[in-house]
């Protein structure tokens, strides 16, 4: 949203404004309605505007340059009745391309004002089908081990002379099962923190203990392929927050280094505390991430190699997850990858003992 500071039209308007003063409480009013104005006067001169109002190009000096706009103004005054109207109006001084907003144009006492409200709706909109899309990748990936579970137990109807067939096909479908069970899980937890707060209420933690326990978490992934992850714990490094979200986007990181990683690597996981953020890098030595492919790995669903990614259990959900939560918590969370030679992601996040922002220094996510 730009700046909601109103133009009081100083100058030319102020003689006018002197004879004929807005109320303060009107003007109250309109600023704390979350939508760009325009006030004008009984000979349709404009004489106050929200600050936005110069990005639509409608107004010069005091006149109102929009014939759409100037028509409902007119219909107002004759019905007495507010009038409303979706219209698309170019953003911004050089082709911001069009944007359908909201207009609604009422009239105020009997002194002849007219107050033209403007609503933009695009990130209403834009939400709106990022959900839409959200909703259609979920159910495309839900289908994938649903399917697979149909055509197992058919198998295993199938296979009813064969006992080591049954149990192969069961030992598939407890996998498949499993993976339904992770993906619905994750799912939840996207949802859960798409509307979470964490810094509200949030408590102060240890974060060498969290990066523990989340290092812990992954203990049987990563014994399993051999691989050390190893880490040197530091005393100061407090968060505020939500610890379980974060052990979460932490173990989230190092369970994908085990994963994309071949057996018997090194897996380090460092903690620094510096300039107020608390920055916690894991790195691997794993296949590493391709260049064109790093800045959306971030996206839900999204994977390099999909068939790679179901093989690890993964969904495709993690690092949203990951994002999400240093978002949440005033951080941020970026990458360096190097395709065959290894990936290091950093997860950021503002230090519970000092008051400094994190500087967003080309962070990816
Ligand atoms: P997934 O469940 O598939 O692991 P994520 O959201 O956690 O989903 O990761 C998205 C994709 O990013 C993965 O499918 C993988 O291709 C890539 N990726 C994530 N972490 C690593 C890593 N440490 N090394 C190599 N590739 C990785």
């Amino acid at each position: 949203m730009w700046n909601r500071k109103r133009d009081s039209n100083a100058g030319p308007f102020s003689a006018l404004l002197e004879a004929n003063p807005i109320p303060a409480e009107l003007i109250d009013i309109l600023d704390s309605i979350d939508a760009e104005y325009i006030l004008l006067d009984q000979s349709e001169r404009v004489i106050q505007s929200s600050i936005g109002i110069a990005t639509f190009n409608i107004t010069r000096e005091s006149s109102l340059l929009n014939e759409q706009l100037s028509r409902l103004v007119r219909a107002t005054r004759r019905s007495s009745q507010p009038q409303e109207a979706t219209m698309e109006l170019p953003r911004g001084p050089i082709g911001g391309g069009m944007h359908t907003l909201f207009v609604k144009v009422v009239a105020l006492g009997d002194a002849g004002l007219i107050a033209i409200l403007i609503f933009d709706d695009s990130e209403m909109r834009r939400l709106d089908s990022i959900r839409r899309d959200f909703v259609a990748n979920i159910s495309h990936e839900l289908k994938t081990p649903i399917g697979a579970l149909s055509i197992l137990s058919e198998a295993v109807l199938g296979a009813a002379d064969d006992p080591d067939a049954i149990t192969r096909f069961a030992g598939r479908m407890q996998i498949e099962a499993k993976r339904l069970s992770e993906l619905v899980q994750e799912i939840i937890d996207l949802s859960r923190l798409q509307d979470d707060d964490p810094l509200k209420n949030g408590k102060i933690f240890n974060m060498s203990e969290a990066i523990k326990e989340a290092i812990e978490q992954s203990r049987m992934t990563s014994q399993a392929k051999r691989i050390d992850v190893t880490f040197s714990p530091i005393d100061q490094a407090q968060v505020l927050g939500d610890r379980e979200q974060v052990i979460m986007a932490i173990h989230n990181l190092v369970e994908n280094a085990v994963n994309y990683s071949p057996d018997a690597t090194r897996v380090a996981v460092t903690l620094k505390s510096s300039e107020g953020l608390a920055e916690v890098s894991i790195s691997d030595q794993g296949i590493g991430i391709p260049e064109k492919d790093l800045e959306r790995i971030f996206e839900r669903f999204y994977r390099v190699d999909a068939a790679r990614s179901r093989e690890t259990g993964g969904t495709g959900l993690g690092l949203s997850i990951v994002k999400h939560v240093a978002t949440n918590h005033g951080g941020d969370v970026s990458v360096w990858s190097v395709e065959g030679a290894g990936s290091t992601f950093t997860i950021r996040f503002p230090q519970a003992n000092t008051q400094e922002r994190p500087h967003n220094g080309g962070a990816i996510a």
